[in-house]
C-alpha cells in the first residue's frame, strides 16, 4: 500500500551444492518482511566458487568482486564440492570466499549460538545447561597467528627442522574489532566478554589493554575479560553466562565452531562478516552439503537467520529482521522440520516447503 521509502541493492552468492535453494528460499523472505517494512530491493545474481570456475575459469570473477563492493550487502550460499576438489590452490572454489572476505575487507565475523526452545534436544548439552543459551562470538577475521609474519620454515640452533608462525596485532586492528563488539553487545544484552591468553602472550596482553580502553567509549556495555583455557570450559560448563564474546582470530575460530556444537544444528546457524565500511557479507555457517544437493532436503534456516542478520547488522534495519526471526521460531512451533532437525512427532519437510512455510509465518504476522 505505501511506496517503498526504503531501497537496497543486495548481491546474490548462491555458489555450489545446497547453496542455489536456501538462496532461493532466503530471498524469498526478505523480500516479503523487507516489503512489510517499506524495504525495496534489488537483487542481483553473481557466480562465485565453483559455478564460477565452470563459467569463467576463476573462483571469484572481476564482476562479482565489483558487483558485490558495489552493494549495500552481499547474502551467500555455500562454496566447494567433489567436483573441484583436487584443483590446484588458486582454482580451488574455497580461494574465491578468501578472496571475496579480503576483498570486502571484512574483519569482523559474528556468530551467534542460539538454543531455541523448539529444539533444545539438538544440542550436545544437557537440556539443564542449554536451555536459554543465546550467545554471539565476534571473532577477529584478517589478522593474528594466522596472517602474521615472520612465518615459514627454518632451522633452529641445533640444526632441526622448524615451522613457525607469529600472532602479531597492531593496535588499529584491536580497536576496530573491539568497536563492532561493543556495539553488537549494545544491540544485544549489554554484556561484552573479551577472551585472550594475557598471562602467557604479548598480542594479548594489547589486546587487553585496548580492549579496556575502548570500554570508555560504551559506559553502557559491561565488560569482563576471560582466559581462553578458561572459556573454553565455560562454553560448555554453563554456556548462559556469555552474552557477547569477542576474541581474536585462531581463539575464535575454536570458539565459535564449539559454540556452534552447543546448538547442534549446522543448518540453523547464520553469520555475518563486517568489515569498516562497505557491504557486510552474510552466509550460514554450513558448507555445500555435496552429499544432499538438488535433492531439495537442506535446511534453509540459516541462510533465512543469515538474512536476519543482514537486515540488523548489514542494513540496520532491526524491525524486518525481527519478523524474519519471529517467523523462523513460529515455523518451527508449527512442527515444521528438514531432516537435519526433525525428530518425532514433527512434520519432515524438504526446503521449498519449509521455505513457504516461513513466508507464510511471516504473513501472518500482525
Ligand atoms: P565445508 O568444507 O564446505 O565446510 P563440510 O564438509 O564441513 O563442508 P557441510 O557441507 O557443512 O560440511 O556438511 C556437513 C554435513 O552436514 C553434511 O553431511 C550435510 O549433509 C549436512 N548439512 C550441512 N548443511 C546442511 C543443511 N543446511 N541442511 C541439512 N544438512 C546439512
Ligand atoms: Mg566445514
Amino acid at each position: 500500500t505505501s511506496t517503498p521509502s526504503k531501497r537496497y541493492t543486495i548481491t546474490l552468492l548462491p555458489g555450489d551444492g545446497i547453496g542455489p535453494e536456501v538462496i532461493s528460499v532466503a530471498t524469498n523472505v526478505l523480500k516479503l518482511a523487507g516489503s512489510l517494512e517499506g524495504i525495496e530491493f534489488k537483487f542481483q545474481e553473481m557466480p562465485v566458487g565453483g559455478a564460477a570456475l565452470d563459467l569463467t575459469g576463476v573462483p571469484l570473477p572481476e564482476e562479482t568482486l565489483s558487483a558485490a563492493k558495489q552493494s549495500d550487502a552481499v547474502l551467500l550460499g555455500a562454496i566447494g564440492g567433489y567436483a573441484w576438489d583436487k584443483n590446484e590452490k588458486h582454482l580451488k572454489p574455497e580461494t574465491g570466499l578468501l578472496q571475496l572476505r579480503a576483498g570486502l575487507k571484512v574483519f569482523a565475523n559474528l556468530r551467534p549460538a542460539t538454543v531455541l526452545p523448539q529444539l533444545v534436544d539438538a544440542s550436545t548439552l544437557k537440556k539443564e545447561v542449554a536451555e536459554g543459551v543465546d550467545l554471539m562470538v565476534v571473532r577477529e577475521l584478517t589478522g593474528g597467528i594466522y596472517f602474521g609474519k615472520p612465518r615459514g620454515f627454518g632451522k633452529n640452533e641445533n640444526g632441526e627442522e622448524i615451522g613457525f608462525n607469529t600472532e602479531v596485532y597492531a593496535t588499529h586492528e584491536i580497536d576496530r574489532i573491539a568497536r563492532v563488539a561493543f556495539e553488537t553487545a549494545r544491540k544485544r544484552h549489554g554484556k561484552l566478554c573479551s577472551v585472550d591468553k594475557a598471562n602467557v602472550l604479548e598480542a594479548s596482553i594489547l589486546w587487553r589493554n585496548r580492549v579496556t580502553a575502548i570500554a570508555s567509549e560504551y559506559p553502557d556495555v559491561e565488560l569482563s575479560h576471560m582466559y581462553v583455557d578458561n572459556a573454553a570450559m565455560q562454553l560448555v560448563r554453563n554456556p548462559k553466562q556469555f552474552d557477547t564474546i569477542v576474541t581474536n582470530n585462531i581463539f575464535g575460530d575454536i570458539l565459535s565452531d564449539e559454540a556452534s556444537m552447543i546448538t547442534g544444528s549446522i543448518g540453523m546457524l547464520p553469520s555475518a562478516s563486517l568489515g569498516e565500511s562497505g557491504p557486510g557479507l552474510f552466509e550460514p555457517i554450513h558448507g555445500s552439503a555435496p552429499d544432499i544437493a538438488g535433492q531439495d532436503k537442506a535446511n534453509p534456516l540459516a541462510t533465512v537467520l543469515s538474512a536476519a542478520m543482514l537486515l540488523k547488522y548489514g542494513l540496520g534495519e532491526e524491525d524486518a529482521a525481527k519478523r524474519i526471526e519471529a517467523a523462523v521460531l513460529d515455523t518451527l512451533s508449527r512442527g515444521y522440520r528438514t531432516g537435519d532437525i526433525h525428530s518425532a512427532g514433527n512434520k519432515l519437510v524438504g526446503c521449498k516447503e519449509m521455505g513457504e512455510e516461513v513466508l507464510k509465518s511471516v504473513e501472518s504476522q500482525v
